[in-house]
């Protein structure tokens, strides 16, 4: 097949009937209007093969994933995702790796109510960029500085299967067909918590989604809180593989996959004590595991207590991109 333009591209990919915007592709600008009595949450995220993700990665997984990031972001926010731009430099038009990541990509967006409004491609190394915009009622988005000391710090789901992956791809760890089946389900097809971001609006007093790993992630919170927090390891939420990892001679990699692997994408988020009940009630509902693995505390410090109730004397931290 001859080679796509960039326009053909756009037109066979990525153009579809308009919805909710009230211009989408193919002007030179899209025209959004947010819902009355609604901000716009807005917020980007960039993916880089050989960083981010293989080259080589199942496209159709991708397209998925590049979007899943991004709502993970909104989640985190409390805002409803509503529209998304996709920027990308390909390194060449393939017309079957396109059908499989547009497929990917309006699954998930179609799940959400997404509409892509617009974008960009050009010829260069393998990125993809996505805008996306979200509305939240005015005055409700989820914030990461309202973490009170004595609040409650929550967890929405099992942590570091994603880095468990990655380990095994570098041999730091070793697992078997089915767990790493598990793993890279984890690491490939991310959910965003988008639902649990809606409820926690006016319950969370602060809230982030986990990309960078829940040491990290968690101490933007602290940070932009101005307090401390106090985690129990035991009361992190795993997976089987994981708990095999952390109880044998693989403990140090595991725990660096559990508490700094990155790419889990659950939100972690704190809340006062008396709305623990409510919390709860809201996990059975989403039918998510929500698990309390804290207490926020005075101070700027992080604590985590291993399961015999010792603190760990080396906390790992998470990814940083700039840290080599
Ligand atoms: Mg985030």
């Amino acid at each position: 097949m001859a080679a796509l333009t960039e326009f053909e591209l756009i037109a066979r990919f990525f153009r579809r009937p308009g919805r909710s915007a009230v211009l989408g592709v193919g002007d030179d600008a899209a025209l959004l209007q947010p819902a009355p009595g609604c901000e716009l949450a807005v917020s980007v995220d960039m993916l880089v093969a050989g960083r981010h993700f293989f080259a080589d990665v199942d496209p159709e997984s991708l397209g998925h994933k590049t979007l899943a990031v991004n709502l993970s972001d909104m989640a985190a926010m409390g805002a409803t995702p509503r529209w998304a731009l996709l920027a990308g430099a390909l390194p060449q038009a393939r017309p079957e790796w396109l059908a499989a990541f547009a497929h990917g990509f309006f699954a998930l967006a179609d799940a959400h109510g997404v509409e892509l409004v617009g974008g960009d491609t050009t010829c260069g190394p393998l990125t993809l960029c996505i805008t996306i915009i979200g509305e939240v009622p005015q005055g409700r988005a989820l914030k990461r500085s309202g973490a009170k000391p004595g609040d409650a710090v929550w967890v929405s789901g099992a942590l570091g299967d994603a880095a468990l992956a990655l380990a095994h791809y570098s041999r730091d760890i070793e697992l078997s067909s089915a767990e790493l089946a598990t793993c890279e389900r984890a690491l490939q097809r991310p959910n965003a918590r988008i639902a649990l971001g809606e409820r926690l609006r006016g319950v969370a007093s602060a809230a982030i989604d986990l990309s960078d790993g829940l040491t990290g992630d968690l101490a933007h919170v602290m940070e932009e809180s101005r307090v401390g927090a106090r985690v129990r390891l035991g009361a992190i939420p795993r997976s089987a593989a994981m708990e095999a990892r952390l109880r044998g001679s693989y403990r140090e990699v595991a725990l660096r996959c559990l508490l700094a692997g990155g790419d889990d994408y659950e939100l972690c988020f704190t809340a006062p004590p008396e709305r623990t009940a409510e919390v709860e009630a809201l996990g059975r509902e989403l039918g998510l595991e929500m698990a309390c693995i804290g207490t926020v505390t005075e101070g700027s410090t992080l604590t985590i207590d291993d399961e015999t109730g010792h603190r760990l004397e080396r906390v790992p931290r998470a990814f940083d991109h700039f840290a080599e």
